[in-house]
C-alpha cells in the first residue's frame, strides 16, 4: 500500500514552552517525522520560544537529543536530522513581560501560515494571546493551539474562552485533545459513516451497552501536586472520554466538515443526563503505605482526589434511550489499555436448540496498544458433534492491514499539528463544546464534594475498586477484562 503525503503550506510554527516536557517528548519528534515523510516544505520553520536563554545552536542540540530519545531508530537518519535542524530557531521570551517579543516579531514572515502552539501552563495562555497581538506578532490569519487542561470548571473555561476571544476569532483557535488525533478514533468515524453495515444497528434497539475504558499502569509520580487538584474526572473524563463518547453517540454530520462534526458532538454533550450518585464509583490506589500509595505523591495527606473513576452515563435522546454508556479510567491499573466496546443485543429468537455457546456480538475499537478494531461474531464450532456455537473475532489490526506503512501512520500530535497548518479544525474542540462538557461535569464534582464522598481504595495492578464491578453487575453486565 502506498501512502500519499501531501506537503502542507509553508509555515512559521512557534512553540511556546519549546524547552518543556511535552515539546521534547511529543512535538519535536512528531515534527521531525512529518519532515521525514515529506510534509514540510523547504521554507517552513519551527521557532522555539521559552524562558531559558538559548542560542539557535543550543536549541538545535536540545531538539537533536529529543529526536534521538523519542524517535524510533529506524527513522533516525543523520543527514535528514541535520537538515531538519536547520529549520529550527529559538527566541527567549517572557510570557508575562515584554522580553523577546520584538525579536519574535522580526522573525515572522508575511507570506506563510503563522501558528503559535501554547505548550505552557494554562495560566500563561491569556498572557501569550495578549502579547501576540500587542506586539504585532500574530496576524489576522494566525492560528493558536491551546493545550489541555482547558479550565478546571465551567467558570474558568468560560473566562479562558472570553480572554482568547479578545485576541483571536474562534476560527483561529485550536484546542487540542490528542485523543482526537489518534488513528483509530478517526477510523471510528470512517467505520460508522463510510459503511452501510454498522449505522442501521447503531442505536438503542440493537446496542445493549457501550463501555469506554482508559486504563493506565502508571501512577501520578512526579505530577502529584498537579494531579491532586484535578483527579480522573477532570483529567480524563471531561475531555478525552467525553470526546470518545461523542464520536460513538453523535448523529451523522451532513458533511465531514469542522462545524458540522462539532455541532453533532455538542448535541450529544447537551443530551447527557446528570449522573446519579449511585452511578459513580471513585477510587484511589493504596499499596499499604509507602511510595506505592497515591497519597505518597499528594501534598495533602488526606486528599480525596480520585485516581480512578467509573460512571454509568445516559445520553437522553431517541437514538440512545435505554442504552447505558459505562466509562472507566484509572491509574496504576492491571494493564495499559484504551478501548471502546459496543455490545449488541441478543438476536430476537434462537433457531439453535443448544445456544449455550452463544455470546453477544461486540465491536471493539482499540486505541492503545495495538490500535485496531475487531468484531466478535458467532460461528459454528468446527468439527463433528452437532451445531455448537463459538465466538471468534473478525480482526482488523492496523499493523496487519497496512503492512510496512503502519510505521508511517502519524501519531496524534503530529497529525493534529499538520491539521493546524492546513486550517482544519475538525479534530479540535470548539469553545462551546468545552463549556458544555464542563457544564455536565461540574455538578457531578460538586455533588460528591457536598456529600463528602471519599474514594474507595484499590490495590495497584488490579482493575480498580470492587464497587466498580458492582456498577455493572447490578445491571447484569460485566466489564471487559483490562489487558
Ligand atoms: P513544562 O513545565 O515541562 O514546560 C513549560 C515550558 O513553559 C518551558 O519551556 C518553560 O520555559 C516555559 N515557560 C514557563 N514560564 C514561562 C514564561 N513566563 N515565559 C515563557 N516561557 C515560560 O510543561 P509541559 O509538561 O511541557 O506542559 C506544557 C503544557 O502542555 C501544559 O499546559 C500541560 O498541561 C500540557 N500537557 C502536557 C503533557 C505532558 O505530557 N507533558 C500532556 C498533555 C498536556
Amino acid at each position: 500500500m502506498v501512502s500519499r503525503v501531501i506537503p502542507v503550506e509553508p509555515f512559521d510554527l512557534v512553540i511556546f514552552g519549546g524547552t518543556g516536557d511535552l515539546a521534547r517528548r511529543k512535538i519535536f519528534p512528531g515534527l521531525y517525522r512529518r519532515f521525514l515523510a515529506g510534509q514540510m516544505t523547504a521554507d517552513s520553520r519551527i521557532i522555539g520560544a521559552a524562558r531559558a536563554e538559548l542560542s539557535d545552536d543550543d536549541f538545535r542540540a536540545m531538539v537533536a537529543t529529543s529526536i534521538a530519545e523519542y524517535v524510533s531508530e529506524s527513522r533516525q537518519d543523520s543527514a535528514m536530522i541535520a537538515e531538519f535542524l536547520t529549520r529550527l530557531h529559538y527566541v527567549a521570551i517572557d510570557a508575562t513581560g515584554a522580553g523577546g517579543w520584538a525579536a519574535l516579531k522580526d522573525l515572522m514572515r508575511d507570506d506563510v501560515v503563522r501558528a503559535f502552539y501554547f505548550s505552557v501552563a494554562p495560566s500563561l495562555f491569556g498572557d501569550i494571546a495578549l502579547r501576540l497581538n500587542q506586539h504585532g506578532v500574530a496576524d489576522a490569519k494566525s492560528r493558536i493551539v491551546v493545550e489541555k487542561p482547558f479550565g478546571r470548571d465551567l467558570a474558568s473555561a468560560q473566562a479562558l474562552n472570553a480572554t482568547l476571544a479578545l485576541h483571536f476569532d474562534e476560527t483561529q483557535i485550536y484546542r487540542i485533545d490528542h485523543y482526537l488525533g489518534k488513528e483509530t478514533v478517526q477510523n471510528l468515524m470512517a467505520v460508522r459513516f463510510a459503511n452501510i453495515l454498522f449505522e442501521p444497528l447503531w442505536k438503542a434497539e440493537y446496542v445493549d451497552h457501550v463501555q469506554i475504558t482508559v486504563a493506565e499502569t502508571v501512577g501520578v509520580e512526579g505530577r502529584g501536586a498537579y494531579y491532586d487538584k484535578s483527579g480522573a474526572m477532570r483529567d480524563m473524563v471531561q475531555n478525552h472520554m467525553m470526546q470518545l463518547l461523542c464520536l460513538i453517540a453523535m448523529e451523522p454530520p451532513y458533511h465531514f466538515d469542522p462545524n458540522a462534526v462539532r455541532d453533532e458532538k455538542l448535541k450529544v454533550i447537551r443530551a447527557l443526563d446528570p449522573v446519579r450518585p449511585q452511578d459513580i464509583v471513585r477510587g484511589q490506589y493504596l499499596a499499604g503505605g509507602g511510595q506505592g500509595d497515591y497519597l505518597a505523591h499528594s501534598e495533602n495527606p488526606h486528599s480525596t482526589t480520585e485516581s480512578y473513576i467509573a460512571l454509568r452515563v445516559h445520553v437522553s435522546n431517541w437514538r440512545w434511550k435505554g442504552t447505558p454508556f459505562y466509562l472507566r479510567t484509572g491509574k496504576r491499573l492491571r494493564a495499559r489499555a484504551s478501548e471502546i466496546a459496543i455490545t449488541f443485543r441478543e438476536p430476537p429468537h434462537s433457531i439453535f436448540d443448544d445456544a449455550q455457546g452463544w455470546r453477544e456480538n461486540v465491536l471493539v475499537i482499540r486505541l492503545q496498544p495495538d490500535e485496531g478494531m475487531h468484531l466478535k461474531v458467532m460461528i459454528k464450532e468446527p468439527g463433528p458433534g452437532g451445531m455448537r456455537l463459538m465466538q471468534v473475532p473478525l480482526d482488523m489490526s492496523f499493523a496487519d492491514a497496512l503492512g510496512d506503512d503502519h510505521d508511517d501512520v502519524p501519531d496524534a500530535y503530529e497529525r493534529l499539528i499538520m491539521d493546524v497548518i492546513r486550517g482544519n479544525q475538525t479534530l479540535f474542540m470548539r469553545g462551546d463544546e468545552v463549556e458544555a462538557a464542563w457544564a455536565w461535569t461540574d455538578p457531578i464534582i460538586e455533588g460528591w464534594t457536598a456529600r463528602g464522598d471519599k474514594p474507595q481504595s484499590y490495590d495497584p495492578g488490579t482493575s480498580g475498586p470492587e464497587d466498580a464491578l458492582m456498577l455493572m453487575h447490578r445491571d447484569g453486565r460485566r466489564w471487559r477484562e483490562i489487558k
